[in-house]
């Protein structure tokens, strides 16, 4: 973690663990990815690293992000999805030239066209939304129960029953406010 930026929610799916480096965006937002090189700290985490990242990088990469939010949201929900949103999803999918490789290891790995084409990255990223909200995936979108957050993530439980985006954070706050609720119920009725 880099000083005086806000950490990352690091989710085990790449489109929504993308969606998700701005918090809750119900409530008082946190931007976690608020200058280039946060950007490119994200990206490496996810096994796309890039050398560089300019502040119009950025902005596309926001783009995308709030993109793939809206379509996300949208399928969660059993919306229509929006159609710039898909546009733009479908834009950056078809602009990516990443490559997909296969390590002596058999790990699946990236290979961008070049190491400061952050939009090769973005074109991953885009895929990747793609294909969780086609549903070729095993698991299902839903919206996290936090009211300040209610952003969307990829459940891949198996009962499909997860409530919140993120357990640590949004899980746990939860748990506390029920819990003072009904600490505050029970020394009421103690009066
Ligand atoms: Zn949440």
């Amino acid at each position: 973690m880099r000083a005086g930026f806000p950490d990352f929610r690091l989710g085990t799916v790449l489109a929504t663990s993308f969606t998700g480096t701005l918090t809750e965006r119900r409530g008082d937002a946190v931007e976690r990815i608020p200058t280039p090189q946060r950007l490119v700290d994200w990206l490496a985490l996810y096994g796309l690293a890039v050398d560089s990242c300019t502040p119009a990088q950025l902005d596309l990469a926001r783009e995308l992000r709030e993109a793939i939010h809206a379509a996300a949201t949208a399928a969660a929900s059993q919306d229509a999805l929006p159609a710039t949103a898909v546009q733009v999803i479908n834009d950056f999918s078809a602009g990516g030239r990443a490559a997909a490789i296969l390590t002596p290891e058999g790990r699946r790995w990236w290979r961008l066209s070049s190491a400061s084409r952050v939009e090769d990255a973005l074109g991953v990223i885009a895929a990747d939304a793609i294909s969780i909200i086609a549903g070729e995936r095993d698991g299902k979108l839903a919206l996290c129960a936090s009211p300040t957050c209610q952003a969307a993530f990829f459940d891949t439980s198996q009962s499909r029953t997860r409530k919140w985006c993120d357990m640590n954070t949004c899980g746990n706050r939860q748990k506390k406010a029920r819990f003072n609720a009904n600490q505050r119920r029970h020394s009421r009725s103690a009066e």
